[in-house]
């Protein structure tokens, strides 16, 4: 089972989102737990502040050490685990992707501190494993991007979803984004879902599949495309499309 302890101000946050769908069916079925745990909670002051002013003067709050500190130990207590991640969500931090998502998968404890506010002191980095930022740009807390983490992570865990063929060809699991998906009806206000996937070939659907996973990669995300290993085929698919020669 993975753990996830999530330290945040406002654990009235996660109620709803933790509760539908594959993140509800993993919990239920014991693969994934998720605990919530109040910052404010771990606070020795005795009006339960958790921020100060920064020291050197300047425009906003900081959440103090102590809390974090507490709630870190508290949690690492309460759950034997020898493969454990301390992330911290920040924008500083390097920017969550798959990858990171199925390294984190394989752990057992994963705690989230959620910052609000100017941010944490900086002293809490000294109990981190990982900075984790959702993408370059500013939320107001680090509610959304733990819940970002929570979700693609737990999808990893072996057995949350049904499938796991899905996984083998959905984006960024081979290098390329997923081919595009139609549905009944076949024509749709005269869009027609093409021949090839009605025509029962499955070698031709194969091929139709890779040459538009290719396709999407290198005209939209081609940071992407650049790291590919190009086989044979792919390069000949490539120049069906008129991409001519991709190496
Ligand atoms: N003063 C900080 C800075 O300029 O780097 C920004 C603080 S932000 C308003 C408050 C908290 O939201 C952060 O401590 C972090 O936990 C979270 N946060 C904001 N944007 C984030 C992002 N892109 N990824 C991860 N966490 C983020």
């Amino acid at each position: 089972m993975l753990v996830f302890h999530i330290l945040t101000l406002f654990p009235e946050f996660f109620s709803g989102p933790m509760d539908v769908s594959i993140l509800k069916r993993a919990r239920e079925k014991g693969l994934v737990r998720i605990e919530l745990l109040n910052i404010r909670d771990f606070s020795k002051d005795k009006h339960r502040k958790v921020d100060d002013y920064p020291y050197g003067g300047g425009a906003g709050m900081v959440m103090k050490p102590e809390p974090i500190f507490e709630a870190v130990e508290y949690a690492s207590r309460t759950v034997d685990a020898e493969k454990r991640k301390i992330i911290l969500l920040s924008p500083q931090g390097s920017v969550f992707n798959q990858d990171m998502a199925r390294e984190l998968a394989e752990q057992e404890h994963i705690i989230l501190i959620c910052g609000h506010y100017e941010g944490v002191d900086e002293r809490v980095k000294t109990i981190i494993t990982d900075e984790i930022s959702l993408g370059d740009f500013v939320l107001t807390g680090g509610e959304i991007p733990a819940l970002a983490i929570v979700d693609a992570t737990s999808r990893l865990v072996p057995g949350v979803l049904g499938s796991n063929e899905s996984l083998k060809e959905e984006s960024f699991s081979s290098g390329l984004l997923e081919y595009p998906h139609y549905t009944r009806p076949e024509v749709y206000r005269g869009l027609r879902v093409p021949e090839v996937l009605l025509s029962g070939n499955h070698r031709e659907i194969e091929r139709f599949r890779r040459k538009e996973a290719l396709r999407r990669t290198l005209e939209k995300r081609p940071d992407l495309f650049k790291k590919l290993e190009l086989t044979e085929e792919d390069k000949s698919l490539l120049k069906e499309m008129g991409f001519g020669c991709q190496d």
